[in-house]
């Protein structure tokens, strides 16, 4: 079985006393690469460190919106200085994005779309994937990455309306859907929605499991695949070689 994680934070501490062992039953499940994303500059440094101690996992460095706002402009431009002097390690930039669940004021929101474009520009710059989170804030990711003409996007666990979901299919962005997709019915629509060749699979681990009250790992990333494959009404070989096919068309992986 060729599975990929393309969403995941190994670098958080749910996974301190076990890492070893997580990334064994990644590899006995058939996990192929697991993309752990960097949140801020800490967990930029440790994601880095995880990707030379275990091949398995594909370092993308970004900053989380939440994160972001925490730092000052000095911060933010070493850090995307950081992210490119980087760029030959990286797979992608993530995670990136914008989420107004918890941030309100106008202000705060405008300095997060200022860092996200920062972040977009960098993207195309680098010529790297960008790995996309958006919350309460989606049709508005959907315009800066419009009017910032970026190609190769990856919305990540996207919970815009369906509205919103065709018209990122129509420019071509790539939907990664995660583990709870074996209960959310907003996944189980997207999936069914969007063109196979636009899907791809991630766990969000530690979050996202498609067990309740279960820290999720990359292993589990199989849920997400007997989902789609019963909902497109496909095989499961045939669910995850296309969507490992889309893995290695995005992230241009020879
Ligand atoms: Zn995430």
């Amino acid at each position: 079985m060729l599975l990929t994680d393309v969403h995941a934070h190994l670098d958080l501490e749910e996974f301190y006393s076990d890492l070893d062992a997580v990334i064994e039953r990644a590899q006995k499940a058939g996990v192929k690469a697991i993309i752990s994303n960097g949140l801020n500059p800490e967990s930029n440094r440790k994601t880095l460190e995880l990707s030379k101690r275990y091949p398995l996992i594909k370092p993308a460095l970004g900053l989380y919106p939440d994160d972001a706002v925490k730092l000052t402009e000095k911060q933010i431009k070493d850090e995307l200085n950081f992210i490119e002097k980087n760029k030959d390690k990286i797979i992608a930039i993530g995670e990136v994005g914008l989420d107004y669940k918890y941030c309100k004021k106008k202000q705060e929101q405008e300095k997060q779309k200022q860092i996200f474009i920062k972040l977009i520009k960098l993207s195309k710059k680098i010529n790297k994937p960008i790995i996309v989170h958006s919350r309460k804030a989606e049709s508005d990711v959907i315009d800066l990455l419009k009017n910032s003409n970026a190609k190769k996007v990856i919305l990540h666990c996207f919970s815009g309306n369906l509205k919103l979901v065709k018209i990122a299919e129509d420019i071509s962005y790539s939907f990664s859907i995660p583990t709870n997709i074996t209960y959310s019915q907003h996944f189980q629509k997207l999936a069914e929605i969007v063109d196979i060749n636009q899907i791809l699979t991630e766990t969000d681990s530690p979050y996202l499991s498609p067990y309740k009250n279960k820290r999720n790992e990359p292993s589990f990333i199989i849920e997400t695949i007997k989902k789609i494959a019963e909902i497109k009404n496909i095989s499961i070989n045939e669910t995850s070689n296309n969507i490992f096919m889309n893995y290695q068309k995005v992230f241009s992986i020879d």
